[in-house]
């Protein structure tokens, strides 16, 4: 999702902190191609069919599925899961509750969802559920449908199940429903059945409480019939543009007279469907050079301004789509959509839903820049949202930064200088928890934004710190080559960056991802030609130290942290390994020394920064 209203929340704060700092810059190591995908990788499938029948005027829904689920896990299922996320949008849900309980509830929720009435909640009823053909039990609790199946499903086995369901689209809290306050009719996000994935983690059946998501790669089949006078943008490629027009068409329009028109979607190598409605979308494209068509999707009814906002970010959306498939890996597919859904921003396969009514920088910088760089960290990289959500927030904040700096010609030295102060603001606040805290989990809203998004992006930062910047962009591109349409988890990012550095890294995914150790060394002493260093914190780094002689001349120093097991290649005088347990750590110089500066590029997420210098 966005972190439009946190950087709202925090800007003030974080104008206030650190100034710009320059990037490590350091010679590029051997490159190795490794294969970090072992054997014994597997995952789930699921093909979907869909049809559907809306109803504009009571916001009712009907559908058929057909999901064929292939078992690629050595395990027999004896149960599956699907998930019905619009039951959240009801009164007395999880979600509900947990709004109306923790100390800083969204504001966007709050205590609207228990206001709702029984025509304006959300719901998915299951009507009917066949596995290959035979009845079976099902019970829906919550936002989670529990099924017991006819007959357990083998390891290779593929079972086809069929469901009737009936659905009502919420009026619009979060992310998805009807009439929201830029009025946007039909925001359909997290809309239908999802089946629930299952990994080598096991079942990941999450209730719908407020953070985000996680599912099954497969290929969608849609068909949405809905009024004539809707205009749909979303997920997949329409195969009858010329039935429908508004936009799509590709030769001419040959329209049927009935009242409701029957888009048809074909979405593959996916792991979600969104689509949102209007009958006042105006509907632009814009081709990438050598990439996607653009499709953009706003209310016409807007006043002129914003307009004018829509029709700017266009080619601006083109250059961060060129940014990040040259910086991470080529965007495959053949479209990609940003639609005014009318609340934050969320991303989803081939398209985003974000606000539209927000000034221009607002719209591109505030949304658009962060909810494109989630194509790439979260729905081509599929890692779990709720479990890892700083895999998803973080990286795609890290690859934002950098592509605003870039493309805005911002000139900052250190792109990341805002993700470093809001970590650092975090890591003494008292109130940060690790990590590995489940996304809905965490005390206060607040600390799950600023470890998920900011450090999160400082987890990437750093590292280019640790194994050297050419280092780190290899490291993105070679994870996304080997766990693009699959789900990494933390584990696969440290060990690629491991091959490719040639250095051990697992303190850093340990400290930095599962403790709330911090990181804080200082300069204690200097005397004559010899300096020592200190660590207060608890978590290890190598370390980089700016030494300024007494002649005026200046000599950068590198120190090893000796559990890396070898060093960065770097310009820097090497000097030998600071092992972790030791507090202090001197070094010899070959001049009478003036002042010493640890890190003073600022790459380090320091906590206390006054000790650095002397
Ligand atoms: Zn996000």
């Amino acid at each position: 999702m966005t972190r439009f209203f946190i950087s709202t929340l925090f800007i003030s704060l974080l104008l206030s902190c650190n100034s710009p700092k320059d990037m490590v810059v350091s010679t590029p190591q051997t490159p190795s191609t490794p294969s970090t995908v072992t054997s014994t990788y597997w995952q789930q499938h699921v093909d979907y069919k869909m049809e559907i029948d809306m109803d504009v005027n009571t916001y009712q829904y009907k559908g058929k599925q057909k999901l064929v689920y292939t078992n690629n896990s050595p395990d027999v299922l004896n149960k599956v899961f699907y998930h019905l996320y619009f039951n959240a949008f009801q009164p007395g849900s999880e979600m509900d509750v947990r709004s109306l309980t923790i100390a800083d509830p969204d504001r966007r929720v709050k205590d609207r969802i228990s206001k709702l009435n029984p025509d304006e909640i959300g719901y998915i009823k299951v009507n009917s559920l066949k596995q290959n053909g035979v009845v079976i039990k099902h019970e829906t609790v919550g936002t989670v449908l529990e099924v017991e199946l006819a007959k357990p499903i083998q390891p290779g086995e593929r079972v086809t199940f069929d469901m009737i369901f009936d659905g009502q689209v919420p009026v619009q809290i979060r992310r998805s429903g009807r009439n929201n306050q830029e009025g946007v009719a039909l925001s359909m996000a997290q809309w239908y059945p999802k089946f629930a994935e299952y990994d080598f983690e096991g079942w990941h059946t999450d209730p719908y409480i407020g953070r985000e998501f996680h599912s099954v790669w497969g290929d969608f089949d849609v068909k949405l019939t809905i009024d004539k006078n809707y205009v749909v943008g979303g997920t997949g490629y329409l195969q009858n543009p010329n039935e429908i027009g508004h936009g799509y068409e590709t030769g001419t329009v040959n329209r049927s007279n009935s009242d409701k028109l029957t888009w048809h979607f074909v979405a593959p190598k996916v792991h979600d469907f969104t689509w949102a409605a209007d009958p006042d979308y105006k509907h632009d494209t814009k081709q990438v050079p050598n990439g996607p068509l653009m499709h953009f999707l706003y209310k016409s009814t807007m006043p002129k301004e914003k307009i004018d906002n829509w029709k700017k970010i266009q080619p601006k959306s083109v250059e961060f789509m060129e940014y990040y498939s040259k910086t991470v890996g080529k965007y495959p597919y053949k479209q990609y959509s940003i639609i005014q859904g009318g609340d934050g921003g969320m991303e989803y396969g081939m398209c985003t839903l974000i606000l539209g009514e927000g000034t221009y920088d607002g719209l591109i910088k505030g949304v658009i820049a962060h909810e494109m760089a989630h194509t790439w960290f979260q729905f081509l990289l599929a890692n779990n949202e709720s479990k890892h959500p700083w895999m998803d927030e973080g990286f795609a904040t890290y690859i934002e930064y950098n592509a605003i700096n870039t493309i805005f010609n911002e000139g900052k030295a250190n792109p990341l200088d805002n993700a470093y102060s809001a970590y650092i603001y975090l890591a003494n606040s008292g109130k940060e928890q690790p990590q590995t805290t489940q996304g809905d989990r965490y005390t206060f809203n607040r600390s799950y934004s600023l470890a998920s998004y900011y450090k999160g992006a400082v987890f990437l930062a750093q590292l280019a710190y640790v194994i050297g910047e050419e280092s780190l962009d290899k490291t993105i591109k070679t994870y996304f080559d080997d766990f693009v349409f699959k789900h990494p988890k933390p584990l696969d990012i440290i060990r690629i960056a491991e091959k490719i550095s040639g250095l051990e890294l697992d303190w850093y995914l340990i400290d930095w991802t599962q403790t709330t150790n911090t990181i804080d060394y200082g300069v204690k002493s200097i005397e004559g030609k010899s300096v020592t260093l200190e660590r207060v914190g608890l978590m290890p780094m190598p370390i980089d130290v700016l030494v300024t002689y007494t002649d005026g001349t200046t000599e950068d120093f590198y120190s090893p942290l000796q559990m890396m097991r070898g060093e960065k290649l770097t310009s820097a005088t090497i000097i030998k390994d600071w092992a972790w347990a030791y507090p202090t750590y001197t070094f010899e110089t070959s001049k009478a020394v003036k002042s010493v500066e640890i890190d003073p590029k600022g790459l380090m997420a320091d906590i206390d920064k006054e000790n650095n210098k002397k």
